[in-house]
């Protein structure tokens, strides 16, 4: 029975300082309730425990008992952050047996983005660990902040430990009856205005497409040992570590560390260790990895694999087939899975053969020009989608009207996606990436305008512009272009706390790769900033086609003699 299989954890728990936990307290609203999950050590493949869907079961009603306890009820919205530990399912989990709305942040945003998430969500409630800890810990320059937050003295009467919330609770919980259309969660994603969204979703369309395309996609079986190295605070973990493959009763690993600690093998020691067979990661990981070659991998048994997926960015080639040839040693197909926190599930499937996708069923793409033309046949253009599916969003958290406008305006009568695509001859798919303001970078979306906004946020600096450059890891990286006010100097100590100010206001994953010192910015009569031309300069590209809409063409000239080789 379903009671029966086993969930495997693997937790490389290292984190836990409630004292930095303590450290955001004033930034929350009056009211807000913290809870800490207990201490646990450890980075090392030692620490590692099973857990069976009855164990499960019992933790997660605890959990659901204790919140409301606190006086959750159904519809209360609950903020999470926690690093990728078992408390992290187990709260999801009794938010959703109790009716009440779960809000997950990266653990890996700043605490002024999770702020900002929780203000927008109206959470009372954040269950949290110290694990902003690690963070803090590789960026010595923010633990100042944070160490002078640290210093916030517990407030007995908002404040309470996990552990003594847990204690002497049930664990029979009978869950709630909830509507279909109620909602289940809320998910932030970047949005284009600089303003993350909250994408909603609802209990049975999301429960319903996730399972199915669990099982369809990566051909699940029961005797399959399934893995995403994704993190819950993203789409992907929501759906494809939590829902999908525990409401198909799969034996799964949650993994806590990173791909290269304590070695570069650990994620082919994993695969070892629990006989992997379904294995699901984004391109960022493989680029990683693939530059340690192939001895890592030669050090394990990979034989268990037998299908691999990927997600979160476009594969390039090389890392397609490295994946393929290296790590499926030609045997495993690989799944190129084409989504978005919107969509929730695989718009696009594809096939054994490098990154061709098809749609997954209920799936109706369609290819427009500019002018919002339906293209036949071979074509590249606009990616959007005819018709909703069960696991679509249902809205932008209080925001019916940017809903409609980002998604149903520019093309009525479509989803628009915001990516583009090519249809090759024989109708197959090609994603093309982001054709609207917006960044991947290692696989997180991340806005130009929210950077932007960060940046002028500097004292010293007058107007921003972020553009994407490739980068050989990460996909993309940020190329900033700043104008600074009169009398500041561009210096060293400017870009840190450029750097710094990115960092603390959004987190690490979008710290600038370079800044570029930029006296003025290409802008057209109306004063609109040609981000086409500053993408070019940050690629090098010398033909930059039609400038005859630029107010000063000269100012091109000089960014380009002024521009970043190596990194900042
Ligand atoms: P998010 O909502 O954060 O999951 O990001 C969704 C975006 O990631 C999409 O709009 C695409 O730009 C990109 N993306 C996700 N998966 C893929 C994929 N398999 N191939 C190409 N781009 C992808």
């Amino acid at each position: 029975s379903k009671m029966a299989i086993k969930v495997i954890l693997v937790l490389v728990c290292s984190r836990g300082q409630h004292t930095l936990l303590k450290a955001m307290n004033p930034l929350f609203p009056n009211g807000l309730i913290l809870i800490n999950v207990s201490f646990r050590e450890g980075n090392s493949p030692d620490h590692h425990q099973n857990i069976t869907y009855n164990q499960l079961l019992r933790s997660v009603c605890r959990c659901a008992n204790a919140l409301k306890l606190l006086g959750v009820k159904k519809g209360d919205r609950v903020a999470i952050y926690l690093p990728m530990i078992p408390e992290l399912v187990y709260t999801m989990l009794a938010c959703a047996r109790i009716g009440a709305v779960h809000s997950i942040v990266f653990a890996g945003f700043s605490s002024e983005s999770l702020c900002e998430r929780i203000m927008d969500a109206q959470c009372n409630i954040l269950v949290t660990a110290g694990n902003i800890k690690c963070f803090i810990k590789l960026e010595v320059w923010i633990c100042v902040f944070f160490y002078t937050d640290c210093m916030t003295p517990w407030d007995e009467s908002c404040d309470i430990w996990w552990d003594d919330l847990m204690d002497g609770v049930s664990d029979e919980c009978e869950p709630e009856w909830m509507d279909s259309e109620d909602p289940l969660f809320i998910l932030y994603t970047s949005g284009s205005t600089g303003k993350p969204k909250g994408v909603l979703h609802t209990v049975t369309g999301y429960m319903l497409y996730t399972s199915l395309t669990f099982k369809y996609v990566f051909d699940y079986h029961h005797d399959d040992v399934y893995w995403c190295t994704a993190d819950i605070g993203w789409i992907t973990g929501h759906s494809y570590i939590t829902y999908g493959p525990l409401a198909n009763g799969a034996t799964s690993v949650l993994f806590e560390g990173v791909p290269v600690y304590p070695h570069v093998g650990r994620l082919w020691e994993i695969i070892e260790k629990y006989g992997v067979s379904k294995f699901y990661t984004a391109p960022t990981a493989i680029r990683l990895l693939m530059k340690y070659g192939r001895e890592p991998l030669q050090r394990y048994d990979l034989s268990s694999l037998r299908v691999l997926g990927t997600v979160g960015e476009p594969i390039n080639p090389e890392a397609w087939l490295w994946y393929y040839e290296v790590v499926g040693q030609q045997r495993c197909p690989v799944i190129d899975t084409f989504w978005q926190t919107e969509t929730v599930k695989h718009l696009q499937l594809s096939k054994p053969i490098m990154n061709k996708t098809c749609p997954f069923f209920g799936v109706q793409p369609a290819v427009l020009n500019e002018h919002g033309e339906e293209l036949e046949g071979e074509a590249e253009g606009y990616l959007v989608f005819r018709k909703p599916w069960p696991g679509i969003m249902r809205g932008v958290y209080g925001n019916q009207e940017r809903f409609e406008s980002t998604y149903f305006r520019k093309f009525p009568g479509f989803y628009v996606t915001g990516d583009g695509c090519r249809r090759d001859k024989d109708g197959y798919y090609w994603i093309t990436g982001r054709i609207d303001d917006m960044l991947n970078v290692s696989g997180h979306l991340l806005s130009t305008a929210e950077v932007e906004a960060a940046l002028t946020e500097h004292p010293s600096v007058a107007e921003a512009a972020v553009v994407s450059r490739p980068h050989a890891v990460k996909g993309e990286c940020l190329y900033c272009f700043v104008t600074l006010k009169d009398h500041k100097e561009f210096n060293r100590t400017l870009m840190d706390e450029l750097k710094r100010k990115v960092r603390e206001k959004i987190g690490p994953i979008a710290t600038p790769d370079f800044i570029q010192n930029a006296p003025g910015l290409p802008k057209t009569r109306s004063g609109k900033i040609m981000r086409r031309v500053l993408r070019q300069i940050a690629r090098n590209e010398k033909d930059l086609g039609d400038l005859s809409t630029l107010a000063d063409p000269k100012v091109v000239e000089v960014l380009f003699s002024q521009r970043c080789e190596a990194a900042a």
